[in-house]
């Protein structure tokens, strides 16, 4: 079984958009409790590689690089670039979320002040060609955040899988092939 039913959202993207491959490098930040894990490693190991991060504890996964930190931090960034040893990454997948404060408007902020960070992350290490998946609030930040991604990938698009639907305001965004700087 899965550790979450998170699960259900990244298993329904990728049959639709085929995001994991085998034998690919794939990042994933923001992994706990795993169940996103679960399906990236099932799918693209062992040939490739996966390197997953968060904040929290996580129970291991067999062959997925764990690194428990913040990704805010430059130390936590540091380990992260360490373990791709120069090698560009595939795919990076992000479902970080702030812890809610309940404070619409800091939440909001700090969703995107990671989300940033995580397109800054894949501006540095995405091959050509390569993909991002992001999970965004929708409401303030959400359309330059979009405009922000559509300078770096050919095509943007939303997906809002079943298991989020009802009130959440959360929103995926898709960016596929990667610009080649050119
Ligand atoms: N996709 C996961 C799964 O299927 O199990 C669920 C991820 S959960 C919705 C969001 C995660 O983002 C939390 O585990 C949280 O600790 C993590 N997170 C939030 N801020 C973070 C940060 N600054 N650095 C690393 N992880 C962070």
């Amino acid at each position: 079984g899965y550790r979450s039913r998170a699960a259900y959202k990244l298993t329904e993207i990728d049959e639709k958009d085929h995001l994991l491959k085998r034998g690919e490098v794939v990042v994933e930040l923001g992994a706990a409790p795993g169940s996103w894990t679960q399906v990236i490693a099932r799918r693209v190991l062992p040939d490739g590689a996966v390197i997953a991060l968060d904040l929290l504890p996580f129970e291991p996964i067999a062959g997925v690089d764990f690194i428990q930190g913040d990704f805010t931090e430059d130390s936590v960034l540091a380990e992260l670039e360490a373990k791709l040893a120069g090698r560009s990454v595939d795919l990076v997948l992000s479902d970080m979320a702030p812890n809610i404060s309940g404070i619409a408007i800091s939440d909001q902020g700090r969703m995107y002040q990671l989300a940033d960070m995580a397109l800054d992350f894949a501006d540095q290490h995405l091959r050509p060609g390569g993909k991002m998946l992001i999970k965004l609030f929708q409401g303030a930040g959400f359309d330059p955040y979009k405009k922000a991604m559509q300078q770096l990938f050919k095509t943007v698009v939303p997906r809002k899988p079943a298991a989020s639907r009802g009130r959440s305001s959360e929103l995926y965004l898709l960016g596929i092939d990667r610009r080649s700087g050119d």
